[in-house]
């Protein structure tokens, strides 16, 4: 099968110009003005942006968490990240404390054979550091092509490592060419303060905001970045949230440290006002908590400083009823909420046509920078000649209107519901075959596949 894609506004993370596409099979073969080939397909993208597919390398499908799963798994996940212009996804496997994280790969790839749409990847959170879980995670990288490491800093007794385990994790880390990521927040402060909370009566949904400040997360970034100094390891903060802890990663540039961020759709679009309400605040339970305008303004700022270098989602849906376990007690409601379907839609929407970024930067943060740092770039993350034809075709004027009625993604409710965004991705090619025209979905489960990722250089 060749396509050839005319006429479009292609950008990539370093430039955008106007040039034709030619992919062959699975692989993109040129890209000029005027291509003078004969293709099975050929798609006239005047007035369209065409861009690299969208990597979202924050997600969790089929993931237990809080006594139940969150509601997309591999097909409904990687198909609704589709209709949106993702491409592919970094789900996180998630080590048992007292098992291996070989156990852990394995109940993952369970989840994830013959079902997923889109290409992925995981991240392997390591919950229990010990002398088996070092030689483990260099067979990890070695063999595997898993070469990143998520570390909670909250979450004790369940996935949280202290700061001993997690120094001796950088070390093995670090030697062996990988990456540590975190979840960066106090888990010692949130807990006592939830505790505090649940005993007063406190249990509504705004609650669970107000036992996650800002200083909880500033705190724990702070103290990752100095542990990333001391140990010399690359290291990754997912999804923060807050001008402090932002300045604790913009303090370490003043050593001429580089510690990557990671932040999500929703902390740039979202506020915390959304807890001011009885149980519907449930929709938006999610840790970190959405903070206030004036982080927002602090991360929006940050993209553009270089800072925040990744925009994700930390897609974890759950259905209404699901959240209905919490009830009568803010600390039982299943955290996270659906986007993994809107993330591309709602930053170009917000971003690009509202002038706060370019389109080579919604292009570095939506897919770029995640292919490169997390080694399959230039494989994925750009249009170029040779790498991997995941390719979006974006009608940058049209509206339309996110609704849990329309939307693909097993929840029935949308943390963004009624919102108009302006931008719609039209067409989505998943290597080299069209998988969303028309929206209509046009590739089966089984069609993605695993890809092995490279060292971190
Ligand atoms: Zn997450």
């Amino acid at each position: 099968m060749s396509i050839l894609i005319k006429n479009g506004h292609v950008a990539n993370a370093s430039e955008d110009y106007t040039a034709d596409v030619y992919i062959e099979g699975e692989k993109i073969i040129a890209i000029g003005a005027n291509l003078n080939y004969k293709a099975d397909k050929t798609i006239d993208a005047t007035g369209k942006v065409v861009i690299p597919g969208g990597i979202d390398p924050h997600v969790h499908l089929d993931m237990p968490f809080m006594g139940t799963f969150s509601s997309d798994d591999y097909t409904t996940g990687t198909r609704a990240a589709l209709f949106g212009g993702t491409t592919m996804v970094i789900d996180f496997i998630l080590q048992t404390q007292g098992d291996s994280l070989y156990n852990a790969l394995r109940t993952w790839q369970k989840k994830s054979a013959g079902k997923a749409l889109g290409d992925y990847s995981y991240h392997m959170a390591v919950t229990d550091f010990n002398d088996n879980t070092a030689k483990e995670v260099v067979d990890m990288i070695e063999k595997e092509g898993i070469t990143s490491f998520k570390t909670f800093m909250a979450y004790k007794g369940a996935l949280m490592i202290d700061d001993g385990q997690m120094v001796q994790l950088m070390k093995v880390v670090k030697d062996n060419g990988g990456m540590v990521t975190v979840h960066a927040t106090n888990g010692d402060m949130i807990d006592s303060m939830i505790a505090k909370n649940r005993s007063l009566g406190n249990r509504a949904p705004l609650y669970h905001y107000l036992s996650q400040p800002e200083v909880t997360e500033a705190e724990a970034s702070a103290r990752f970045t100095d542990m990333l100094n001391y140990t010399g390891c690359k290291g990754y903060i997912v999804h923060l949230t807050c001008e402090g802890a932002l300045n604790a990663v913009r303090e370490a540039t003043k050593r001429n440290q580089t510690v990557n961020v990671e932040t999500c759709i929703q902390y740039l679009v979202l506020d915390a006002s959304l807890y001011q309400q009885d149980f519907d605040g449930a929709k938006w339970v999610m840790s970190p908590p959405l903070r206030e305008k004036k982080d927002q303004e602090a991360l929006w700022a940050g993209i553009n400083q270089g800072l925040v270098k990744v925009v994700a989602t930390d897609h974890c849906p759950f259905t209404w009823e699901q959240k209905q376990m919490g009830k009568d007690d803010f600390s039982k409601i299943p955290n996270g909420h659906p986007a993994i379907e809107h993330r591309m839609e709602l930053l170009f929407s917000e971003g690009v046509n509202k002038n706060r970024i370019t389109l080579p930067k919604f292009v570095e943060l939506t897919s770029t920078n995640a292919a490169k740092l997390f080694g399959m770039y230039p494989r994925k993350g750009n249009i170029g000649i040779g790498a991997d034809a995941d390719i979006v075709i974006i009608n940058p004027k049209k509206t339309h209107v996110i609704s849990a009625k329309t939307h693909n993604m097993n929840t029935d409710y949308s943390g963004y519901e009624g919102f108009e965004v302006t931008g719609k991705t039209e067409t989505v090619l998943m290597r080299g075959k069209v998988a969303i025209e028309n929206d209509k979905c046009l590739i089966e489960p089984g069609y993605g596949q695993f890809v092995r990722r490279s060292k971190v250089s």
